[in-house]
């Protein structure tokens, strides 16, 4: 294989070939971070054939602390020009907020390029050129701190927002028990989106294209009734109420037939690492509490009905399609065109349902080979795991030391 600058030597080598081709050394890493996600090989720049991704909570930090060898992987990676992403369940704040963050905790430069978060690939959804182009249409964005989620899906192209928050506040009846003094300070008028905010009748007119659960609810009653009214309205007018359901001549009993809208989360985990000494609900909890109601209502499985919805997170199909994307567009070099051929990714992660079942099962359109390596630095706490990985290791260090090692590179360094 092409020879790797790893080593002292290495990188003196490194500096060399840099100045020769006007390209940045490793010296210049903080005011060219993306510069150093490319390795140098004997004539020109390419990238090496294999990249890393690493989860971020329990891998690299850990209640809101950096890990003990994080911060050395990440430069040392950076350093010798060998790619990586983050990959992380986590979410709620700006890609741009969250890096910022990472890259001041880690010590490291870190951009927006390398970073995908549970609702990154949501972004795609308001692309001009994707599939399902929601850019204009209506969105119902569930879940998150305050509006940040709304800010958030805003900033990627969304052009028609509201939240729960907007719609309690327009029509409190909707939700009996909801605690107003909440949502208020950050609800829009409906009525600043161009929907009227109620006909004559009193019941409102807002018609809701897509439901994005980009993060966890803060107020899982108000947020299962709304998502609820809309699954079972007329083409997702809220207020009415579809004559389709539980026609048992229809598709899926008559449910969700009827033009409703799409309902997409962005998180499966149904727990997660908190302060508290035991594992908290995530996203995942409020997903089967939904789908419980939804089942208790239509009579789910037993009466032939589920739920439709679109998945997104670790461990689906879509975000590793989704973060493989990213490391490929990364790995390339503006000046020399595309990369070499990307074989092998090693998927660094201590969350066996998420990141060692999505790498174990993750099919890549392009022939790359992921493997996953569990470290014990999270939530992991020995055992056997149940979704088996390539192997176990203490830290993240140990990860990418397992990674070199299994692509013929010296580590000697590394140790
Ligand atoms: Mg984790």
């Amino acid at each position: 294989m092409a020879t790797f600058c790893l080593g002292r030597r290495s990188a003196t080598l490194t500096s060399s070939i840099c100045r020769s081709l006007n390209l940045l050394r490793p010296r210049d890493l903080k005011q060219h971070p993306r510069c150093l996600q490319t390795s140098v090989t004997n004539d020109q720049p390419k990238a090496p054939s294999f990249a890393f991704a690493f989860d971020i909570d329990g891998v690299l930090i850990r209640s809101s602390e950096a890990l003990p060898r994080a911060h050395r992987t990440l430069s040392y990676l950076q350093t010798h020009r060998i790619p990586f992403i983050l990959l992380t369940n986590g979410g709620g704040k700006s890609e741009q907020e969250r890096v910022q963050q990472l890259s001041r905790l880690l010590d490291v430069p870190l951009d927006t390029s390398m970073f995908v978060q549970s609702h990154t690939p949501f972004a795609e959804l308001a692309n001009d050129h994707g599939k399902e182009n929601l850019k204009d249409k209506c969105i119902l964005v569930v879940g998150g701190d305050g509006d940040k989620c709304r800010r958030v899906a805003e900033g990627y192209g969304f052009n028609n927002v509201v939240t729960p928050s907007d719609i309690i506040t327009a029509y409190p009846d909707l939700w009996p028990f909801v605690l107003l003094e909440y949502h208020r300070p950050f609800a829009r008028p409906l009525a600043q989106k161009g929907h009227s905010n109620q006909e004559s009748s009193g019941h409102p007119t807002l018609k809701v294209d897509a439901i994005m659960v980009f993060n966890d609810p803060r107020d899982w009653a108000l947020d299962t009734q709304l998502v609820l009214d809309l699954l079972l309205s007329i083409g997702g007018h809220l207020g009415t109420l579809s004559t389709k359901n539980g026609d048992p001549n229809l598709p899926n009993r008559g449910y969700q037939q009827d033009g409703q809208p799409e309902l997409y989360f962005s998180n499966p985990d149904l727990f997660w690492a908190a302060s508290y000494h035991l594992p908290r609900l995530g996203q995942g909890g409020f997903q089967a509490a939904l789908e419980g109601v939804f089942n208790a209502v239509t009579g789910g499985p037993k009466n032939g009905v589920q739920l439709h919805k679109k998945l997104f997170g670790k461990p689906t199909q879509g975000t590793f399609q989704f973060a493989e994307n990213r490391l490929r567009q990364h790995r390339t070099v503006p000046q020399e065109g595309e990369a070499g051929e990307l074989r092998s990714v090693y998927m660094v992660g201590d969350n066996p349902e998420s990141d060692i079942r999505g790498a174990n099962d993750y099919r890549s359109p392009t022939g790359s080979k992921w493997h996953s390596i569990l470290v014990r630095s999270g939530v992991y706490r020995g055992g056997k795991p149940a979704y088996e990985p390539k192997v176990i290791v203490q830290d993240v260090w140990d990860a990418v030391r397992y990674g070199l090692r299994k692509e013929g590179v010296d580590t000697d360094e590394t140790s």
